[in-house]
This record gives C-alpha cells, sequence and structure tokens, in this order.
C-alpha cells in the first residue's frame, strides 16, 4: 500500500481527485507536477508541503517561482519536459500517479518505470502510443502498472483471483456512450463543443470528455485494454452500459461473468490503485440498489462513431498505428476546442491518418514522437 505519492498532472480532474484520496488517507506527497494552473499549485502546495514541484509550462513556472520566493520549506522546483520526467524518477515515493493528459505522459510513465517505481496509470496515452516501450520496460523493471481508468481498474478488480485469470476468455468493457448516444451522423454534424463537454454521468477534463462524446474514449480503452491484459482486440467487447454503473467485466473459459458496480466516482479505482492490493473505506457513497431501478445495455455504432472504428483499426494494424491515431485525435480535438472544425471532423481526420499508412513492426520511443508529429501534420494539412 502506498504511503507516499508522487503526483503527475495533480491540477486535473484526476489530480484533485487524487489529492481528495491522499487527504483522507494521510498520504504524504512526495512530488507534484502540472502544466499551468498556478493558483490551484500554490495551494496544494500549502496543504501537502510536497519536497519537489515540477512546472511543464515556462510562464507558470517563472509565476510559481516568483510566489514561493523567501517561502519558507518551499520545494524545489523543476522545469519544463524534463523537469517532469526527473521528478517521475526520482526516488522516494512508494508509487507514481501519472494524471497528465496526452502524449506528454509517456516520458513520465517510462521514466517512473525504469527508475524501479511502481505506476498508477491513468494517463491512458502512455500505453496507447508506446504499449510495447511501456510493457517491455514493466517486465524489464519488474514494477507494477496499476490502472486508473474505471473500466481497467474494474477489469483488474476482476482478474485478482489468479487463478481464474489464467483462463480468461473475454473482456466486456463499458461505455457510457457519451452525450450523443443514438444520434446519426445528420444529428451529430452541428455539434458543438459545449454540447460535446455536457457529459451525462462524468465530470472529466476537457480532452477526456470530447473523447467521450467522439467515442475514440473508448478507442483509447480498448488498445489499453490490449496491452494491459494480453487479449487481442477481437477478445474485448465493448458493451454500452449507460448508467455507468457496471465499470466494466470479464468472462473465463465457463462463460462465467463476472463485474465490477459502484457509483461513477473516480476516487474508487484512484484510491485502489493505491492500497492495491489493500481496500481501505472511501468516502464514495454506496451503490443503492432500490434506487437504481435498471441497468441497460446496448451496443456501440461504429458506424456513425466513426473514431471507435479508426482506433480499432489501428490497433489491428499494430506497431505505430495507434501511436498515429492518437496523435490525430489529440490534434483534431484540440482544434474542435477551438472552434476550427466540426464535430464530425475528428473522426474524418483520425481514420483519414490511420488509413494513410500500413504502421507495422517494432519501434523506439524516437518513431513514437516522429509519428505523433506525422499525425498532427496529416491533421493540420487536412482540415
Ligand atoms: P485534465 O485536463 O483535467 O488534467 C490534466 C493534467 O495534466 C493537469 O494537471 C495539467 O496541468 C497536466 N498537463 C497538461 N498538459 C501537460 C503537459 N504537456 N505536461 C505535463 N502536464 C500536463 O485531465 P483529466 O481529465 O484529469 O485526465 C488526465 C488523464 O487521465 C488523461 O489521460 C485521461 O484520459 C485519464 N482519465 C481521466 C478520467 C477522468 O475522469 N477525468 C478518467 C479516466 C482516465
Ligand atoms: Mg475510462
Amino acid at each position: 500500500m502506498a504511503k507516499s505519492i508522487t503526483l503527475l498532472g495533480s491540477t486535473g480532474s484526476i489530480g484533485t481527485q487524487s489529492l481528495d484520496v491522499a487527504r483522507m488517507h494521510g498520504y504524504e506527497i512526495f512530488g507534484l507536477a502540472a502544466n499551468s494552473r498556478v493558483e490551484l499549485l500554490l495551494e496544494q502546495i500549502a496543504e501537502f508541503h510536497p519536497r519537489y514541484v515540477a512546472v511543464v509550462n515556462p510562464d507558470a513556472c517563472d509565476r510559481l517561482d516568483a510566489a514561493l520566493a523567501g517561502t519558507a520549506g518551499a520545494p524545489r522546483l523543476l522545469r519544463g519536459a524534463e523537469g517532469l520526467r526527473e521528478l517521475a524518477a526520482m526516488e522516494g515515493p512508494d508509487v507514481v500517479l501519472n494524471a497528465v493528459v496526452g502524449i506528454a505522459g509517456l516520458p513520465a510513465s517510462l521514466a517512473a518505470i525504469e527508475s524501479g517505481h511502481d505506476l498508477a496509470l491513468a494517463n491512458k496515452e502512455s500505453l496507447v502510443t508506446g504499449g510495447h516501450l511501456v510493457t517491455d520496460a514493466v517486465k524489464k523493471h519488474g514494477v507494477h502498472l496499476l490502472p486508473v481508468d474505471s473500466e481497467h481498474s474494474a477489469i483488474f478488480q476482476c482478474l485478482q483471483d489468479q487463478h481464474s485469470a489464467k483462463r480468461l476468455e473475454k473482456i466486456l468493457l463499458t461505455a457510457s456512450g457519451g452525450p450523443f448516444f443514438g444520434m446519426t451522423t445528420g444529428e451529430l454534424r452541428g455539434k458543438t463543443k459545449q454540447d460535446a463537454l455536457r457529459h451525462p454521468n462524468w465530470n472529466m477534463g476537457a480532452k477526456i470528455t470530447i473523447d467521450s462524446a467522439t467515442l475514440m474514449n473508448k478507442g483509447l480503452e480498448l488498445i489499453e485494454a490490449v496491452w494491459l491484459f494480453g487479449l487481442p482486440e477481437d477478445k474485448i467487447q465493448i458493451v454500452v452500459q449507460r448508467e455507468s454503473i457496471i465499470h466494466s467485466a470479464v468472462q473465463f473459459a465457463d462463460h462465467s461473468v463476472i463485474a465490477q458496480m459502484g457509483v461513477p466516482d473516480m476516487r474508487i479505482p484512484i484510491q485502489y490503485a493505491l492500497t492495491w492490493p489493500d481496500r481501505l473505506e472511501s468516502p464514495v457513497p454506496e451503490l443503492d440498489f432500490a434506487a437504481l431501478h435498471k441497468l441497460s445495455f446496448d451496443v456501440a455504432d461504429e458506424e456513425t462513431f466513426r473514431c471507435l472504428a479508426a482506433a480499432k483499426k489501428a490497433i489491428r494494424k499494430g506497431g505505430l498505428g495507434p501511436c498515429a491515431a492518437n496523435g490525430a485525435n489529440e490534434e483534431a480535438v484540440r482544434l474542435f476546442l477551438q472552434d476550427r472544425i466540426g464535430f464530425l471532423d475528428i473522426g474524418r481526420l483520425v481514420e483519414g491518418v490511420v488509413d494513410s499508412d500500413s504502421f507495422g513492426g517494432d519501434y523506439t520511443l524516437q518513431d513514437v514522437y516522429a509519428c505523433d508529429r506525422m499525425a498532427r501534420e496529416y491533421v493540420r494539412a487536412h482540415i
């Protein structure tokens, strides 16, 4: 069980909820890292007294430096993307929790693992872009990779019985369907970022909220599940579970299905990643079956939600296919949030990149960065 944590992405949705869990159980915060929200970082520093703070954005780093000048016991400041990596690698914490958004989280994941740290991973883009680098490093350094994503935490929880886990036959990856579930392509055409940012069940960062509306999030999670649990893509079935009560399930050789349930609150999977293999009390309310009324199930519409189809194509292609899909998606979501492309353009652009090459074969970290750049350039050239 973790006692001391380095938390990367502390100012985000997962980051702040991780600090709720840390506060509740009195965990020590060894290091904090974020991109730019200086005011919030200052509050977090005042409360948790980390020894190190990494700030990626240079202006924000200067502002934090100035604000902390002369403060007794102020943390040592680490600068930029290199500072983030340095912090991830630093000896001291029991676990590194990576809640950075996007491929920016990959070098920090690798640095943490290569320094022998257990990694609690919310940053699914680490596995999507560099799946074999991350999983090879985990094996080589003998560390634990603890999923924070609610679906993957659910699957991980369902696989705690080692005997049964050997006879895992299929994963049932649940999806809320997002705010646009059941809509046709025609209905999706005029959707704005305000429409897409209204998620029915979860309150998350902007990027993953858009990913939930396009179903790219489920595509990324399917790829994440392939790397975490070692099943091929065709053994992972996406099941729409509108209420977000069943967080995912596994099916064994005897066709027995085990699911993990709970109210939709990320503090449960965050906490489990920090307390595994133990469980502790939680401020999250219990699931009230009397009030629940019903659980509904449906299938995901890949014909309409092209991001999901493209993500599946990408993992089937293998190699850098998922990295290309991810890079295209990050760039397209950025442009959509700036009102520069329409909602349906996201799927068109992600699919366009995936269809543009065969992507197979082994890769290095440099290849990952080059592929990510290529995918972003493709998107900018095709808007
Ligand atoms: P967010 O946008 O709320 O927070 C992102 C954090 O990353 C912030 O602290 C920000 O400062 C930091 N950051 C942004 N760019 C950075 C950069 N270039 N370098 C270093 N740090 C940077 O995002 P979130 O919703 O908390 O999601 C974080 C990760 O967790 C994502 O990978 C997301 O897919 C995953 N996740 C989130 C949820 C959720 O409920 N929010 C659930 C499952 C998985
Ligand atoms: Mg999830």
